[in-house]
């Protein structure tokens, strides 16, 4: 069975077309400037194949027409048909408190993505067109399966989910913790359980998702029980250039001394700071490690910051679980960095987790603690297309 995989955002549509008789990746490709001028489609198949050209776009209706000339009948082409391909399995942002799981996408369902746009103006609406675009192209025979960043992190108690707000702000805006990153959360803690050769059941693991956006999750007994992410994507800790958590005094402090809208201080505080704010350099995490070597101090403090801040959520979520049976990194630092990881396992030998030196310099899922660490250490790149693809695979049979 085939499962045509989507992440679309307002410009932009990346996919996947998976075989799930064997979990193999047929072609992925990537859509670009989606309704403005210059639209494109750069489309790579397994075989080695490329189809890259400009076409216009003005909807994505017209980008999914491309992805489909793309995928049955161009030089890169991987099946004969778009019949061949049973179900389509969306990425969601924000599910909110509504969606505790995947499911299948109904009338009522897309009603519901496109009401939590409120919690994610720059994401749920452009789900919500990818998916009436993709019922234009395909008709509604071919099920479509929508799966949550945020339905992993549903099962945290109130205590964790809740902020310290007056209270009408939850019950009149529904103003809480969501979390993100759910579909990497809960694919690599499954892999560790499963590298572990232990019931996720039976198991606290921390798992380190490092990336542009970075997310923390403690998940004990498989159930997420805390994540650093909040209400949006902006909580945590820093990212390459999200702030994460900021005394909320120096947010109206700098909006009065600067005279600035609340979009101008989203603008500052999503896409002006965190490592690039810090470092001055880039928001890539090569670029400031390669600044921070030649010397440039602010450089050096940005990857400091954001070390200690991982290290002290590390910890944090020790605390709350009472104990750690493992830790995860992953995305393309927490995969590619290893003296991020070096660094950061520095400060968890309290806990009596040990790094191997040698074993963290090698590529890949890899476990990277010493065989005598109390705690596993890990590596697992993390696979968010084969997570949603396994979910819509299981709704549609
Ligand atoms: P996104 O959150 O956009 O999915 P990724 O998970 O791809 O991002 O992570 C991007 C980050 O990974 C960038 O900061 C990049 O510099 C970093 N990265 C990728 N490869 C390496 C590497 N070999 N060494 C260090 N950092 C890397």
């Amino acid at each position: 069975m085939k499962i045509f995989v989507v992440n679309a955002g307002s410009s932009s549509l990346k996919y996947q077309l998976i075989d799930m008789d064997n979990e193999q990746v047929l072609c992925k490709g990537l859509c670009e400037r989606i309704g403005v001028e210059g639209s494109c489609i750069s489309h790579k198949a397994d075989n080695g194949g490329v189809y890259e050209t400009e076409t216009p776009m003005p909807t994505h209706s017209e980008a999914f027409e491309a992805v489909v000339y793309a995928m049955t009948k161009s030089d890169a082409k991987v099946i004969d048909s778009f019949d061949e391909v049973s179900a389509i399995g969306h990425r969601i942002v924000q599910g909110g408190s509504i969606f505790k799981g995947s499911c299948i996408i109904t009338p009522e369902a897309l009603n519901d993505i496109d009401e939590l746009g409120a919690l994610a103006p720059l994401h749920n609406p452009a789900h919500v067109l990818a998916i009436k675009a993709c019922i234009k192209t395909f008709g509604t025979e071919k099920p479509q399966v929508a799966v949550f960043d945020t339905s992993f992190h549903q099962t945290m108690p109130a205590k964790a989910y809740m902020f310290p707000l007056p209270y009408k702000y939850y019950t009149d805006y529904k103003v809480r913790k969501y979390g993100a990153h759910g579909t990497s959360h809960n694919f690599v803690s499954n892999r560790c359980a499963e590298l572990m050769g232990k019931a996720r059941e039976d198991l606290k693991i921390i798992t380190c998702h490092l990336g542009n956006g970075c997310s923390i999750t403690a998940v004990d007994g498989g159930k997420c029980v805390d994540t650093s992410m909040g209400f949006t994507p902006l909580d945590g800790f820093m990212m390459g250039t999200r702030t994460g958590t900021l005394d909320p005094s120096a947010i109206t402090y700098i909006a009065e001394k600067e005279n600035l809208t609340p979009a101008q201080l989203n603008h500052i505080f999503n896409k002006e700071s965190g490592i690039l704010g810090v470092s001055g350099v880039s928001n890539d995490n090569r670029d400031v490690v390669a600044a921070a070597k030649e010397g440039n101090e602010r450089a050096a403090l940005a990857l400091q910051m954001q070390r200690y801040q991982i290290i002290k959520f590390i910890g944090s979520y020790v605390a709350a679980m009472n104990g750690v049976d493992a830790v995860v990194f992953t995305g393309g630092i927490g995969e590619n960095d290893a003296n991020l990881r070096k660094d950061v396992c520095a400060n968890l030998t309290y806990l009596g987790a040990f790094l191997d030196a040698e074993r963290n310099t090698q590529r890949g899922e890899v476990k990277i603690s010493t065989d005598d660490s109390r705690v596993a250490l890990y590596v697992i790149p993390t696979n968010e297309e084969l997570a949603i693809a396994r979910d819509t695979l299981a709704l549609v049979k």
